[in-house]
């Protein structure tokens, strides 16, 4: 019987698996594909998690050191910053280096091999494949967005989710990340255009509906302006989970990651949160081995500890997001107008509350600066003071979540 099998060999699975096999836990990796971080993603991550979680230079694509907002009235805002906030990196490359070092530390892989059940029993756990049967002591569920498992094994699934879709792009020169804003480009979220390796970009979006739609609209619209020369990789979509499972634990049994919904719902942004999530589940999770103690009571820490490090950006962050999803493209592009104004939004850049993985101070400050927390106050009254209290719109969205409230009702 194994210590323990994590099920998904992403960000979290990997992580969970280097760090009990680093401690001599006996770890098996089963992962459903075939090439290990292959998974659609644009591949930014934080300058704190490139710090936290290190790679090699020759994985990093490009440093964002500037960016450019597009309003919906086509107005552009450019940032930037003396000092890079954030990596493109090559994805793949990266999440398979943790896989490395987890099967130098002596974790086993399993590839191209899909978990189609987890059974929790009184002195183990069994998890059942398409081609094979393991026994282990312990499991972590890090298998991605819209998985079954946690819901086989009586943890729910993640209540609120978008759908995300990307594409590949040929481009000239430009090394700029542009984010664009409207309804007719990606209605309550965003899209992107993130120049990856030379002449290649990522151009993708989030939103709740008709997402590939949105997306083909804006490729003919960027083609038809000389921006890209031709897509060379068709559009994929993913889901993104924007809420935490309520339990993320049993007993034997942790869930980490998208799995668990452990995601910036600002920015949809999860390989950092994953990572670090990951961390204090195998830290845990070892203790617990070590004690002979799977119970849910041990295994609570967990939950306890990510919540105490995430939770509350976690709150803020959903609040905000649901505040932005109401307000209309005019609100939007008449708040740009006064960020623009005496060059408001570059103070926001250079203020210390920026950061690219950790949202809620920004948010704060923005709620409680006079103008534009001014103006969402008297735009929408009532999403501004829930902004303020995240807790009560959590508290909401609990009550009503899956119910007609359209301020709550998940629509994914
Ligand atoms: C279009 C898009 C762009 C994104 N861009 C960014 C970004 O720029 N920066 C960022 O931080 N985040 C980004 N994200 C989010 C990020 O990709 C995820 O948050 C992150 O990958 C989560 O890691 P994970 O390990 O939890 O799950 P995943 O990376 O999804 O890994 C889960 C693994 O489990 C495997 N699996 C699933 N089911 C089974 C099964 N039954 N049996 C065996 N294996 C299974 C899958 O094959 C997969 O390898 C993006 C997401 C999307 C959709």
């Amino acid at each position: 019987m194994d210590d323990v099998v994590v099920v998904g060999a992403g960000p979290a699975g990997n992580n969970a698996a280097l760090e009990l096999a680093k401690r001599g836990f006996g770890v098996r990796v089963i992962d459903s594909r075939v090439n290990i971080g292959d998974k659609l993603c644009t591949g930014i991550i934080g300058a704190e998690c490139a710090r936290r979680f290190p790679l090699d230079s020759e994985l990093v694509y490009h440093e964002a050191r500037s960016a450019k907002l597009v309003t919906p009235e086509k107005a552009t805002l450019h940032f930037s910053v003396a000092t890079p906030q954030a990596k493109i990196v090559d994805r793949v490359s990266y999440v398979a280096s943790f896989a490395h070092r987890a099967e130098a530390a002596g974790a086993t892989y399993h590839l191209g091999q899909r978990v189609l059940e987890i059974s929790p029993e009184s002195s183990g756990v069994s998890i059942r494949t398409d081609q094979n049967h393991y026994r282990a002591r312990s499991v972590i569920i890090a298998s991605g967005f819209g998985t079954p498992l946690t819901n086989n094994v009586g943890l729910g699934k993640v209540a609120d989710y978008v759908t995300a879709v990307q594409a590949e792009a040929a481009i000239g020169d430009e090394d700029q990340v542009e984010i664009h804003l409207g309804q007719s480009v990606a209605p309550g979220f965003f899209s992107w255009i993130v120049p990856t390796r030379p002449g290649r970009a990522l151009v993708g979006l989030l939103t709740r509906r008709k997402a590939q739609n949105h997306l083909d609209d804006f490729l003919r619209r960027l083609e038809s302006e000389g921006r890209i020369r031709c897509v060379t990789k068709e559009p994929s979509s993913w889901g993104i989970p924007l809420r935490p499972l309520k339990h993320t634990l049993r007993d034997r049994i942790l869930v980490v990651g998208d799995a668990a919904g452990q995601v910036k719902p600002t920015s949809g942004g999860g390989i950092y949160y994953s990572l670090l999530s990951s961390e204090i589940a195998a830290d845990v999770l070892a203790g617990a081995l070590s004690a002979g103690d799977l119970s849910s009571r041990y295994l609570s820490n967990y939950q306890r500890r990510w919540k105490e490090l995430l939770g509350h950006e976690l709150e803020t962050g959903y609040s905000a997001r649901r505040m932005y999803e109401y307000l209309s493209d005019s609100q939007i592009s008449s708040l740009a107008r006064q960020a623009d104004r005496n060059g408001l939004h570059q103070e926001l850049i250079n203020s210390p509350e920026l950061s690219f993985d950790w949202h809620s101070q920004m948010i704060d400050k923005v709620m409680r600066h006079p103008i534009l927390g001014g103006m969402l106050g008297l735009v929408n009254p009532f999403l501004a003071t829930l902004a303020h209290r995240p807790n009560r719109l959590l508290d909401l969205a609990g009550t009503a979540s899956g119910s007609s409230d359209p301020l709550v009702s998940t629509r994914g």
